[in-house]
């Protein structure tokens, strides 16, 4: 089934020039960018965004850091594609991440772990709604005959 899942470029990924590697992982697998901005999160829209952490002995240290520069927040479609944006990222401790994912190539930290993606369906609907307004996913089409010229 068509899904969109949420990623997020947190604020080290961003510092440390990855948007572009990270852009490029999910166009290489094939997934669609239907959204994309930059932009600096407020703590009133961290804590939304994690408010099922909101328990956790990390949440205000989670919030400090996820506020503490501009990130670049992105909406990727595909069949599965929260399952697989979940792959291409790895797991939430970047010492449990294998080589190949994300977090497994880029990270050594758990809480700078480069990248946030969503877990579920649910969730991705959630995190969507929270960055962006549904005027600004875009809809379109990608047929690479057309753009090579190669279909006159
Ligand atoms: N985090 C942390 N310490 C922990 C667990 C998580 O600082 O022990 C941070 C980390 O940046 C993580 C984020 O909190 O990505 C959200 O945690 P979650 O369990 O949702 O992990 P994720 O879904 O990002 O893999
Ligand atoms: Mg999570």
């Amino acid at each position: 089934m068509i899904e969109q899942t949420f990623i997020m470029v947190k604020p080290d990924g961003l510092q440390r020039a990855l948007v572009g590697e990270i852009i490029r992982r999910f166009e290489n697998k094939g997934l669609k960018l239907v959204g994309l901005k930059l932009l600096a999160l407020d703590r009133k829209m961290a804590e939304i965004h994690y408010e099922q952490l909101k328990d956790k002995p990390f949440f205000s240290s989670l919030l400090d850091f996820i506020t503490s520069n501009p990130v670049v927040a992105m909406v990727w479609e595909a069949d599965n594609a929260v399952y697989i944006g979940r792959k291409l990222v790895g797991p939430t401790r970047p010492n449990e991440a294998d080589p190949g994912t994300i977090r497994g190539d880029f990270c050594i930290n758990t809480q700078f772990n480069v990248i946030h993606a969503s877990d579920s369906v649910e969730n991705a609907k959630r995190e969507i709604a929270i960055f962006f307004a549904p005027s600004e996913l875009v809809r379109y089409e990608r047929s690479i005959m057309h753009w090579l010229g190669l279909d006159l």
